[in-house]
């Protein structure tokens, strides 16, 4: 598979598989096999933009006034193929991203498949209400679709991310344009080529090229409706700046630094090892941490402080750092040189700190003959709370580990954070469990356990992590429509 992706990828306008107008082109790097890069895609300019937003917005009338079980149908069909070419798309994604194949590649392939299923059996729950307003009225709202969506990527795990997006707003109606990251782009093209097969031309338009160009070029587009962007805090401040000035609707997905909570009585005997299991999965270490709902801050009740940190360190350890293609990898590859010095930056800044323990540093400690940006997981122990490492988003295989004798203390210290994505909590008991989800400043809090969003859940963030949710049914119907109300005197 790898000989066929030495080739050109075009991007996809009106239905068709086109270059750009510029007649640029990019090499997209292999993160797990730098001296193989994975073909070309167009380098994307303005001009392109304003050809991709004008075939969405010549297609959305058609769209938008198909009874919805006619879009149904079509998502329906979609996530059919999808999941025919769900291997094919996990091998893509292994290589556009250095996700390993096993742990991460093929769950979010399959992920997308259904989340096209979901949105495609829900997409008549894009409906209004009718107010109990006497016989000789008719008072009901219709829930519109908002026209042009943009869609704009980031590259840790478009298929799923593209997967919270596109159904639902294709669902509600609306049209889209997808601007995926310039480090990963090729999976999205497969995906909108096998989608556009059951799509009429022009509803699902994929532009790829740099943020600075594509990604600004879709936020100030006059005809672009909404904005629904996922990446990180900084640029998503530009993005909503861009976006509310023209007073166009938008949601931001951004970035976290998220808390995992252990008390004591998850620490029993019969309890360490499921704990244990979810620390590690809640800090997505098999995403070699590149995960914007990590839980990369771990309080650990002093009590059990000792213990904890010599049982996930020894656990983490085990992990396998191995090409994203193989089945034995836990671990793949960073997705490039400027993320990789960026966690080695950050690493040693840890390092440095007087008082710091490392648990664990494999960082520098990858098999031979491996040709990428590997690292293996870091823990630090004795961190404090107000140190860099404690504070900004690393995105990176980095955990830190923070020790608490006090609920209060604790709750504290989880919420003294700018972001507010997702939280872990791991207790027995259910006063402790339920007052520490509830009072924790975040979107998202799991009680005992750590794994990833589920279908029809609501998920987005508090604080500087985000704005707006598109994720479960309520939310798309919030994040992707507009309401319109019409009043009828009847008689
Ligand atoms: P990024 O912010 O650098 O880029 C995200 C996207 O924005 C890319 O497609 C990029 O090309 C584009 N972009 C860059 N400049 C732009 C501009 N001026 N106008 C419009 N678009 C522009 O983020 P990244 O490095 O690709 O991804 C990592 C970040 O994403 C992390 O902070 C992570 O936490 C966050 N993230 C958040 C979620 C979530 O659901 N909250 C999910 C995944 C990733």
């Amino acid at each position: 598979m790898l000989d066929a992706l030495t080739a050109d990828h075009p991007m996809v306008i009106d239905g068709e598989p086109v270059a750009a107008l510029g007649g640029a082109w990019t090499e997209v790097q292999n993160p797990g096999r730098r001296s193989k890069p994975l073909g070309r895609v167009p380098s994307g300019t303005k001009e392109d933009v304003d050809r991709a937003v004008a075939s969405a917005r010549k297609a959305f009338p058609g769209w938008r006034d198909l009874h919805f079980k006619d879009r149904q149908v079509a998502l329906l069909k979609i996530a059919d193929a999808l999941a025919d070419a769900a291997e094919e798309l996990a091998q893509l994604t292994a290589m556009d991203t250095g996700n390993a194949l096993r742990t991460q590649a093929r769950p979010e392939s399959q992920t997308l498949v259904n989340l096209f299923r979901y949105f495609g059996g829900v997409a008549g729950e894009f409906k209004g209400v009718v107010l109990p307003a006497g016989n000789d009225q008719l008072q009901y709202t219709r829930r519109e679709p908002l026209g042009v969506v943009a869609g704009i990527l980031p590259w840790n795990s478009p298929l799923m991310i593209a997967g919270m997006k596109v159904p639902a707003a294709l669902a509600a109606g609306n049209t889209v344009v997808l601007k995926p990251a310039e480090d990963a782009p090729l999976t999205i093209l497969r995906m909108v080529e096998i989608a556009n097969q059951f799509l009429p031309a022009g509803v699902l338009n994929v532009v790829t090229g740099k943020g600075s160009v594509v990604g600004e070029a879709l936020i100030q587009h006059p005809d672009v409706d909404k904005v629904s962007f996922t990446g990180s805090t900084s640029v998503g401040r530009h993005v909503a700046e861009s976006t509310g000035s023209r007073l166009a609707h938008m949601s931001l997905e951004l970035g976290g630094k998220s808390p995992t909570i252990v008390f004591p009585d998850a620490v029993t005997p019969d309890r360490i090892d499921a704990t244990v299991e979810g620390i590690l999965l809640g800090m997505r270490f098999t995403r070699q941490g590149q995960s914007c709902t990590a839980g990369s801050r771990l309080f650990l009740h002093r009590d059990v402080y000792d213990e904890v940190i010599e049982k996930v360190s020894r656990r983490v350890d085990q992990l396998v750092v191995g090409d994203p293609l193989d089945e034995a990898s836990d671990m793949g590859a960073i997705i490039n040189e400027k993320q990789y010095n960026s966690v080695m930056e950050y690493i040693n800044d840890g390092r440095s700190q007087a008082g710091v323990k490392l648990a664990l540093d494999k960082s520098a400690d990858i098999p031979a003959g491996l040709d990428g940006f590997y690292q293996g997981p870091t823990i630090f122990a004795g961190v404090e709370n107000d140190w860099r490492i404690a504070r900004e988003e690393i995105f990176g295989p980095v955990l830190v580990a923070i020790p608490w004798s006090d609920r209060e203390e604790v709750i504290a210290m989880a919420n003294d954070s700018h972001y507010g994505l997702a939280a872990y909590v791991w207790s027995q008991n259910l006063t402790a469990a339920l007052d520490t989800a509830q009072r924790i400043e975040s979107g998202w809090v799991q009680v005992n356990q750590g794994g990833g969003q589920v279908i029809g859940q609501a998920y987005g963030g508090y604080k500087e992590s985000g704005i707006g949710r598109e994720f479960s049914i309520e939310g798309a119907i919030e994040g992707f429509t507009q309401t319109k109300q019409i009043n009828v005197k009847l008689g």
